[in-house]
């Protein structure tokens, strides 16, 4: 459920810093579904690439963080290369996660992973993974 449609959303502080953090125009966008089609991570994501552009242009940030989209991309750039209009949307996703984790909306807590299931992860990927998924 979108909600309604608000000028002071759309003009919002969130939707400028997404830009602004991504340096891309989300209206730029015509949804052409391009960039969903090829995501790998589309089946686990509750919304697709193309959905988070909408959403970014009717201002819904807010409605954006309450998902796992930008934490289940995995940054392959497939998006990106696809965008006919030329839409880093790999960028779009990283100023999501920023913007997440700037508000401590974190996606991965070490206590939820039992220790004797630590003990077998390789450190790279668990460096990797708070680096990507912490504040
Ligand atoms: S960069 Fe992210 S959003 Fe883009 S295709 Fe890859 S997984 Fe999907
Ligand atoms: S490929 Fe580009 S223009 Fe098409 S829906 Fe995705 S972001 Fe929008």
């Amino acid at each position: 459920m979108i909600g309604k449609i608000d000028v002071k959303e759309i003009r919002g502080k969130e939707t400028k810093k997404v830009a602004t953090l991504s340096l891309e125009n989300q209206y730029a966008c015509y949804q052409c579904g391009k960039c969903s089609a090829g995501c790998p991570s589309a089946p686990f994501m509750d919304l697709l690439p193309n959905q988070v552009l909408r959403l970014l242009q009717l201002g819904k940030t807010a409605r954006i963080l309450e998902t796992n989209t930008a934490f289940a991309c995995c940054s392959c750039f497939v998006c990106s290369s696809r965008c006919p209009k030329g839409i880093d949307v790999a960028a779009v996703m990283e100023s999501l996660r920023q913007l997440s984790l700037r508000a401590k909306l974190d996606d991965f807590d070490i206590k939820d992973i039992e220790p004797e299931e630590l003990e077998k992860i390789p450190p790279i990927l668990l460096v990797g993974t708070f680096r990507k998924l912490s504040s």
